[in-house]
């Protein structure tokens, strides 16, 4: 018996917390527990010593396993299974570039093309190729602002829908909107194809939003914003509030919280999360000063998510609570593609319609294996000697792949790399709390 090496002790006030990275598991732990893992780590553990539980619990939650198990080459096969699991195929349509915003950070190149009607069969055609194969398949409608192309989202959702039903394939569909267009109708159309919710992004109260999400029409959007949150929570929707966060609206985002619980109906129900500002793309280089890094942000995450639990929203648990990753993100998972307006695929998002960052077109989607494509896929984190050390590794991944897949550059570290401590003490307190 030895012990993981992505164990973690936390002494809180005089308590021993535990956490385990390649389980998750966290618990508090007695002197027991500490004797055992001393005793192990010093080649004296003698397992009859020890109550048969406490050696079962330390097994389960990660804490020691067997003499001859590899962590990392574990961590590698898990990685793999899952990176090339075909089963699901998650899609980020983007029907249009086409927006009635022009927000400070935002580094998409709009146009005003709408997807033609070549482009979408060859969608159509790919997903009928694929479905026999996937048991889920996702739709992520994206833009530039997506309700645009309205009428192209629920043409092609028809279609799509019909595929699933008569595949048995499980569905799902979401859209990312900035909501300022949407009407009575998209609501009922969104229930008839299966839209489960929208994320629309609010960055402050009124001054501040409506100063970094600049409607082209240079009309407050803030109220109307409101409104239609109000209005999808009201009819059964699932509605994540996203809130861009930087140096510059980073003091006020309390009010906004203040604002959102006052005037949204059905506040309990509404998720809030989180988005860091970066600089993505040269188009967005203006805003570079503005932006925290991730070991800034990682300070002011947690306290901010607090205070929000306590005033009775909910939050994205992924922006808090470590989860065990086997993809950074969906941009290094085989069988998740962003397609953009003229049928261009990406890995990342925050490529899409930068037609030299693209991997090729839908049409050649089954035979695509093109260097930029295989890039993603082939990108491993355990080839970087830091990363295949680190015990941050199965809850980090290698960090974003963008910021260094096409440069030599040291891996930028996730954010729970910077707050698993505090995490730790955070969950602590909730878990004593309800005792
Ligand atoms: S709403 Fe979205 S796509 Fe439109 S300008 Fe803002 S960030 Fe860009
Ligand atoms: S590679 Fe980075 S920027 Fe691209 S989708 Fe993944 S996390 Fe986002
Ligand atoms: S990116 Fe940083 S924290 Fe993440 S696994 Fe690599 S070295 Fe560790």
């Amino acid at each position: 018996m030895k012990v993981s090496k992505y164990n973690f002790i936390k002494n809180i006030n005089g308590v021993n917390v535990f956490f385990n990275a390649k389980t998750c598991a966290l618990a508090v732990v007695d002197d027991n527990f500490m004797n055992a893992l001393e005793d192990i780590e010093a080649n004296n553990f003698i397992e009859d010593n020890y109550d048969k539980k406490l050696i079962e619990d330390m097994k389960l939650s990660g804490c020691i396993i067997g003499d001859n198990v590899d962590e990392v080459r574990q961590i590698e096969f898990y990685r793999n299974l899952s990176k090339y699991d075909k089963s699901s195929l998650a899609l980020t349509l983007a029907p249009t570039l086409a927006c009635n915003f022009r927000c400070t950070y935002c580094f998409e190149n709009h146009g005003n093309k709408v997807m033609n009607e070549k482009t979408q069969d060859e969608i159509i055609s790919f997903i009928k190729n694929q479905i026999k194969n996937i048991k889920n398949l996702s739709i992520t409608w994206y833009g530039g602002e997506p309700l645009i192309a309205r009428k192209i989202i629920y043409s092609l959702s028809e279609k799509i829908l019909a595929l699933c039903e008569e595949n048995k394939v499980i569905y799902t569909s979401f859209i990312i909107t900035n909501a300022s267009l949407l009407t009575d109708q998209d609501i009922l159309l969104f229930k008839k194809y299966k839209i489960r919710g929208a994320q629309v992004t609010i960055d402050g109260p009124k001054d501040v939003h409506d100063s970094r999400r600049i409607s082209c029409n240079g009309k407050s959007t803030f109220d109307l914003l409101i409104n239609n949150v109000n209005k999808l929570l009201n009819n059964g929707l699932d509605v994540i509030v996203r809130i861009n966060v930087d140096k510059e609206n980073i003091n006020r985002i309390k009010e906004l919280i203040f604002v959102l619980k006052d005037r949204i109906d059905k506040y309990s129900k509404l998720k809030i999360d989180f988005g860091k500002v970066s600089t993505f793309t040269e188009v967005c280089k203006s805003i570079e000063k503005s932006c925290f890094d991730n070991e800034e942000y990682a300070d002011l995450l947690l306290p901010l998510t607090d205070n929000i639990i306590n005033m009775g929203f909910d939050v994205n648990k992924m922006n808090i609570y470590p989860q065990v990753k086997y993809n950074y993100c969906c941009a290094d998972y085989i069988n998740s593609f962003v397609i953009d307006v003229d049928g261009f695929i990406y890995k990342c998002w925050n490529h899409v319609g930068v037609k030299e960052k693209s991997c090729g077109h839908i049409s050649e989607m089954e035979k695509i294996t093109s260097n930029e494509y295989l890039k993603w896929i082939q990108w491993n984190p355990l080839k970087n000697k830091k990363c295949k050390e680190c015990k941050m590794l199965p809850i980090c991944m290698g960090g974003c792949p963008d910021l260094v897949i096409d440069s030599k550059n040291d891996p930028v570290c996730d954010i729970v790399k910077y707050n698993l401590d505090n995490i730790i003490k955070f969950y602590y307190e909730k878990l004593k709390g309800v005792e």
